[in-house]
């Protein structure tokens, strides 16, 4: 007979890893960055190797600091975590339990629904608006005495749309003090728009609001595995208490320090990335696809009953991207080659295929 499991775990599916891509091939189906890590990170890193026999200092205090100092916050509201979506996680499980509701748009980060069950908690999944965005006032409607956390994730995985300042700033007023707002912002710095860094502002004026970064994306640490929140004093204490021991390694520490000193280097490839991203969209735009304008490092094609044949397409051409079967795609930025590859991808494609008639399959 096997062993008996938690019934909440039943509904949960395992985390879906982006693809793996064959040798050769782009592999962009994971908001990965594209550049290999900064020599100054690896040099920071590879100094701190013969100390892996020691744990690494839980606390994290020294990076704290620099995050702390950084955002002019006390250091006790700044937590760590192995990857933001520790963090997300310590966040649920520190407000919300059994009969609670945890809420967030649909589709957006899809690691939400799971955390949430596993926490014991419902998940309230609220429909993005036709634009591909949050929808607010529905979420605001959503809300019940049973609502402990909300999730905006600005930009949007995986539309990568973004919430005006205003309208957040609206929202978070309208939501009880007594639900804790996340904004998670783990494409943030690819936001070429005024919401970039709304989610620090917004913690400042709100007491019931918390951010979300990480050192994944924009940082290229998406193997080293650290991510932070900036979260109310009562908050971050009781991430504390539910953070696994020692999840966050010296090394990631150390890369994370390394790479804060390093931010104005990295700037410049964000730049890059962004300017593939742009360049992406206006390629498939231009083959016919209805991709979303995006401000992350990735941009959503929602290609509806098309989505198999533009995965297969792309697949043709050597790139890998993240399907969501029967709704869309996710492809995310590369370097100018990986892009060059979406392009002929398409274009091989566009050559024996009935434009018009993919147009009307997709609005
Ligand atoms: N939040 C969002 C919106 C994400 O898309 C991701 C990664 N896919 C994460 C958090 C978690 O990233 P990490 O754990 O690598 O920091």
């Amino acid at each position: 007979m096997p062993l008996p499991t938690r019934a909440a775990l039943d509904v949960v599916p395992a985390y879906r890893q982006g693809r793996s891509a064959p040798a050769g091939a782009s592999k962009l189906s994971s908001n990965e960055s594209p550049h290999s890590p900064l020599p100054s990170v690896v040099d920071a890193v590879r100094e701190r190797l013969d100390a892996i026999n020691r744990y690494p200092d839980m606390s994290a205090a020294v990076l704290r600091d620099d995050l702390a100092a950084r955002y002019e916050v006390d250091p006790a509201l700044v937590t760590v975590g192995a990857g933001s979506v520790e963090i997300a996680a310590q966040l649920i499980h520190a407000v919300a339990g059994e009969g609670d509701e945890v809420m967030f748009a649909w589709r957006s980060f899809e690691a939400y629904p799971s955390l949430v069950r596993i926490a014991g908690a419902t998940p309230i999944a609220v429909p993005l608006n036709a634009e591909h965005a949050h929808d607010l006032d529905a979420m605001l409607a959503a809300i019940t005495p049973r609502t402990r956390l909300i999730f905006v994730c600005n930009p949007n995985n995986p539309t990568g749309t973004v919430v005006g300042v205003d309208a957040l700033e609206r929202f978070v007023a309208a939501v009880p003090h007594d639900v804790l707002v996340v904004i998670d912002e783990a494409y943030v710095h690819f936001d070429r728009t005024a919401s970039y860094g709304a989610g620090i502002r917004l913690f400042r004026r709100h007491p019931h609001v918390a951010v979300l970064h990480t050192f994944s994306k924009a940082y290229g640490l998406a193997g080293l595995r650290i991510g932070y929140a900036i979260a109310p004093a009562e908050i971050a204490e009781s991430q504390r208490k539910v953070a696994v021991p020692f999840g966050v390694t010296d090394l990631a520490q150390t890369a994370a320090r390394a790479s804060l000193a390093a931010e104005d280097e990295l700037a410049g490839r964000i730049d890059e990335v962004v300017a593939q991203r742009d360049r992406m969209l206006a390629i498939l735009t231009e083959a016919g696809w209805p991709a979303v304008a995006s401000q992350a490092n990735f941009v959503w094609v929602p290609a509806g009953e098309r989505t198999a044949q533009l995965e297969a397409q792309l697949h043709d051409g050597g790139v890998i991207a993240r399907a969501f079967p029967g709704e869309g795609i996710r492809i995310s930025s590369g370097s100018a080659e990986d892009i060059d590859r979406v392009e002929a991808a398409l274009s091989a494609v566009d050559a024996g295929s009935d434009l018009t008639d993919r147009k009307e399959a997709t609005v």
